[in-house]
């Protein structure tokens, strides 16, 4: 082994030097004291393999960033190849071929509606990113008076001030909520939020409705509407009808807002097409992407701008340019994974293979669909999620969460459920086999965490 990663003492040692040295992410250290920590050893294809041998199927995708499995050979070459030519070099008054050819790929990837893209590093960043552009861009165009922002109930952008200010999840706003600028929050078209008789495209068109109201009362001033297409993700896996995203785009339109897509979580092919604006036939005049892009390999993203959108800083006056600086933008090395990532969508016909791998784990669920401790059993691309049904006590979902969470590592998979909500999100590599043996345990980790809880409820 290499010197520089030698453990003090042994492996089994791993976990507890971390909780003594790193501060772990959305955790309450105090409560991580007291829960097992997995400590890695490596990864192969969509296992994670710790340091006692143990194997885990990674079926959340590593928080929704792998894509095509862990230490996948053809990523790894193109990344040796690039360590072996340039690491990294500044993008201001330089350029290389990695960033060029993967702005071209994903401009053709948008029929080249999309045509220029800027980088930066992590989701939150891209999100900030494309809220300036918005306001900037009306601004150069003498709308400097919208300023304001509108997004969905329960939606995610990111946890930097500027993102936490766009996204709507108490448990990651509620503390900072007195340094946020605050955003119009519109209602979700959550399709769980049918009422008697509605179906999903009436509860998309009942939210779109509440956005145009939103619209007209502050016509003038709304900049952009950023909404999650097709999958409110950290809402739970909320779902809802693509109908909902051609009226946004509509009603931008009408208005005269810029629709930013974040389709940070949902691109790369996780709902089913490589942008789940596709589904909906419709265009955003901003697109955020990172997780998948990379294949999960590097930090990456990126915004996706609309000719207008640059045209509106193209000038000969300095200032009225987009002057957003990040030490990292267009890393060679993370554009390099993303060209490898793309190679293998076009090399192994990924959509298609992934739609028989989609249709063969939904049935293999199916028995949730027809199970009285579950609710909305649903599925959109390459994304499974069901609602446990719980008392109403304060900590119940949290409990479950727990339950269910080591339940499932017991049986050797990685599942984190939000709230009462378990979902699927796994990596474009299951064979039959592992999807059958996936959902085997899934069922079996749900029975047992529910009978868990009566026992202790008896
Ligand atoms: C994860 C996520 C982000 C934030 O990305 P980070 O890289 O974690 O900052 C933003 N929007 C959506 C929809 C996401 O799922």
């Amino acid at each position: 082994m290499d010197a520089s990663l030698r453990p003090h003492a042994g492996p089994g040692d791993l976990a507890a030097r971390s909780l003594r040295q790193v501060w772990h992410p959305c955790t309450q250290m105090k409560q991580q004291a007291k829960l097992p920590l997995v400590a890695l050893s490596h990864g192969e294809g969509p296992w994670l393999v710790d340091t006692d041998g143990e194997r885990y199927l990674d079926a959340i995708s590593s928080w929704w960033v792998n894509l095509f499995g862990h230490a996948n050979p053809r990523i790894n070459a193109a990344l040796v190849d690039q360590l072996g030519r340039l690491e990294h070099a500044m993008l201001a008054g330089f350029t290389h071929e990695p960033v060029v050819a993967l702005s071209e790929r994903l401009s053709a990837l948008t029929g080249g509606v999309l045509g220029h893209a800027f980088f930066a590093s992590d989701g939150a960043s891209a999100v900030e990113i494309a809220l300036k552009m918005s306001f900037h861009a009306w601004r150069n165009g003498g709308h400097g008076e919208k300023r304001e922002f509108a997004c969905v109930r329960h939606g995610y952008h990111g946890e930097t001030l500027g993102a936490l200010a766009v996204t709507d999840v108490a448990l990651f706003r509620d503390a900072y909520d007195p340094l946020l600028r605050h955003a119009h929050v519109v209602g979700s078209p959550d399709a769980r939020n049918a009422r008697d008789g509605e179906c999903a495209a009436d509860v998309a068109r009942r939210a779109a409705a509440e956005l145009e109201v939103l619209l007209a009362q502050r016509e003038g001033r709304i900049a952009a509407v950023i909404v999650e297409p097709l999958v409110q993700c950290a809402a739970g896996m909320a779902m809802h009808d693509p109908v909902y995203l051609r009226r946004v785009r509509e009603l931008c339109d009408e208005y005269g807002a810029h629709m930013i897509a974040d389709e940070i979580a949902v691109g790369c092919g996780r709902t089913g097409t490589f942008f789940a604006c596709e589904q909906a036939g419709v265009w955003p005049d901003l697109l955020t992407l990172s997780k998948g892009i990379s294949g999960g390999y590097l930090p990456l993203s990126l915004v996706l701008s609309r000719e207008a959108i640059y045209d509106a800083f193209y000038d000969d006056d300095t200032a009225r340019g987009f002057l957003h600086s990040h030490s990292y933008t267009g890393n060679p090395l993370a554009c390099r994974a993303a060209l490898a990532t793309l190679d293998i969508f076009a090399d192994d016909d990924v959509l298609a293979r992934n739609a028989r791998r989609a249709a063969r784990l939904t049935q293999a669920l199916s028995p949730l669909a027809h199970d009285r401790r579950a609710r909305h059993f649903r599925q959109c691309g390459m994304i499974w999620a069901f609602d446990a049904v719980l008392p109403d006590e304060a900590g119940a979902q949290r409990d479950f969460g727990r339950r269910f969470a080591a339940q499932a590592r017991t049986r050797g998979v990685l599942l984190r459920p939000i709230g009462a909500t378990v979902y699927l999100m796994p990596p474009y590599v299951l064979e039959d086999d592992t999807i059958d043996w996936l959902a085997a345990q899934t069922l079996a980790a749900f029975d047992a965490a529910m009978s868990q809880r009566a026992e202790a409820a008896a």
